[in-house]
C-alpha cells in the first residue's frame, strides 16, 4: 500500500500482530519512559547512488545486522528525540520538528553522514504518528516519544563513511522521565572525566557522547546523585551540560543563565526557553559560566535556583550540585518559582493550552 501525509509519500506495510487495545490501553495508562514500542517503525534506505529511498511504515521488529556492519565497530551514528503532544480536542502534534530535523542535519555532517531533507524527517514522523496514533497517550504530562535515527549500515571494516545508511524512526509512549516524577534532581560534579572538547563531537547528537557520558553517571549514581554535570575539557572550570539536558541558572536581580560552549547539544528546549524566559520578563545571558560562579552564587544567594531543560524531562528543578567533599543546596522541594512559572509556560504551548506565538507546534 502506498500512503502519503501531505506531500511526503511512503509505503505502508501494516503490522499483521498489532498489541491487543487492552493490552495497549494497560501499557498508555503506565508507559514509563522508552520501554514500549508501537506497532509499526519507519525505515529508509540510502546508498550514494540512489539517494534516501524505500520510505517505509513496517512492523516494528527486531533489525538484521551483518557483524561487519559500521556502526558496530566506529560508532558511525546520530540520533534525535521529539515528542508528539495529544491536545485536549484529539489532535496531535509535535513541537519544533523543524529544528530536530536541522540538528540532524548538522549531527549528519559531523559524523560524515547524508544529511536527511528536513521534509523526510518532519514526513518520516508524520507517518508513524498517523500509522500509531492509538498510541499517543493522552492526560498529564504524557506524550509519544519519537526516535529518529541513522547509522552506517554498510558490511566493511574499513575506516571511511559507510557507503550504505539506514534512516529509522521508532516511537515509544512516555510518562515522567524520572522515576521519582517532579522531585528535584541532584548533580554530581565530574572533575574527572570530560563529555566533548573542543572540534570533537559535543555538539552532534550521536551515539558515541552518551557511551563516554556512562561510566562519569555511574559513579554520580554511586554517590546519590541522578545526573553528572560535565566542565570544559581543558581548563576544567566552565559549565558544559548534563549527559542528557542543558542547564540555566536562575538569578536574583531576574537574569537566567545558560552555559556557552562549542560543545555542547544546542536544545531545542533550552532555546525555546530563552524565548519564554524574555516573553516572561526575564533577562536570558548566554555566555560563558563557570563551576565557582555556581557554588559562590548559591553560597552569596545570588543564584536562587538552578534548572536542567530537554525534550524527555523538560523542565527540572536542581537540589544540589555535589562533589567529594562538599554540596552546594539550591532546592530541596522543587517548589522554585522562576523555574515553574516558565516549565508551565512551556508545557502549555506543547499541550496546547497557551497560544502559540512563536509558530512552533506542527499538526500531525
Ligand atoms: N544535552 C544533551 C547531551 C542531550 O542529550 C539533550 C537531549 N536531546 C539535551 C541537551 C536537550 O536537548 P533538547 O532540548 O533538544 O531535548
Amino acid at each position: 500500500m502506498t500512503t502519503s501525509t501531505d506531500a511526503f509519500s511512503y509505503a505502508l506495510e501494516p503490522s499483521p500482530a498489532p498489541v491487543s487495545d487492552e493490552r495497549r490501553a494497560e501499557i498508555l495508562a503506565n508507559p514509563g519512559f522508552g520501554v514500549h514500542f508501537t506497532d509499526h517503525m519507519f525505515t529508509s534506505e540510502w546508498t550514494p547512488e540512489t539517494g534516501w529511498a524505500d520510505p517505509t511504515v513496517k512492523p516494528y521488529g527486531p533489525l538484521m545486522l551483518d557483524p561487519a556492519t559500521a556502526v558496530l565497530h566506529y560508532a558511525q551514528e546520530i540520533f534525535e528525540g521529539l515528542k508528539a503532544y495529544a491536545h485536549a480536542d484529539g489532535s496531535i502534534w509535535t513541537f519544533r520538528p523543524d529544528a530536530n530535523a536541522a540538528r540532524f542535519q548538522r549531527s549528519a555532517h559531523r559524523l560524515a553522514l547524508p544529511e536527511l531533507p528536513e521534509d523526510w524527517f518532519i514526513g518520516s514522523i508524520d507517518a508513524l504518528v498517523t500509522t500509531d496514533r492509538s498510541w499517543v497517550p493522552t492526560g498529564g504530562e504524557t506524550s509519544l516519544y519519537l526516535r529518529p535515527f541513522m547509522y552506517a549500515s554498510e558490511a566493511f571494516l574499513g575506516v571511511r563513511p559507510s557507503k550504505h545508511v539506514t534512516y529509522c524512526v521508532i516511537a515509544s509512549p512516555a510518562g515522567a522521565y524520572f522515576a521519582g516524577g517532579m522531585k528535584p534532581v541532584n548533580i554530581w560534579l565530574s572533575r574527572e572525566y570530560a563529555r566533548a572538547g573542543s572540534g570533537g563531537t559535543g555538539a552532534a547528537k550521536c551515539g558515541g557522547n552518551y557511551a563516554s557520558s556512562l561510566l562519569p553517571q555511574q559513579i554520580a549514581a554511586e554517590h546519590g546523585c541522578d545526573q553528572v554535570v560535565f566542565l570544559d575539557s581543558e581548563e576544567h572550570q566552565w559549565i558544559e551540560e548534563l549527559g542528557g539536558m542543558n542547564l540555566y541558572f536562575v538569578h536574583d536581580d531576574g537574569t537566567i543563565v545558560t552555559p556557552a560552549s562549542d560543545s555542547i547539544l544546542e536544545g531545542i528546549t533550552r532555546d525555546a526557553i530563552g524565548t519564554i524566559a524574555g516573553d516572561l520578563g526575564y533577562k536570558v545571558e548566554q555566555r560563558r559560566f563557570g563551576i565557582d560562579e555556581w557554588i559562590d552564587g548559591v553560597a552569596s544567594g545570588h543564584v536562587t535556583e538552578v534548572f536542567a531543560c530537554g525534550t524527555a524531562a523538560v523542565v527540572t528543578q536542581v537540589g544540589a550540585l555535589r562533589w567529594p567533599d562538599g554540596e552546594a543546596v539550591t532546592d530541596v522541594d522543587g517548589a522554585g518559582s522562576v523555574t515553574m512559572a516558565i516549565r508551565e509556560a512551556l508545557i502549555d504551548v506543547q499541550y496546547g493550552r497557551a497560544e502559540d506565538k512563536h509558530g512552533w507546534m506542527h499538526r500531525i
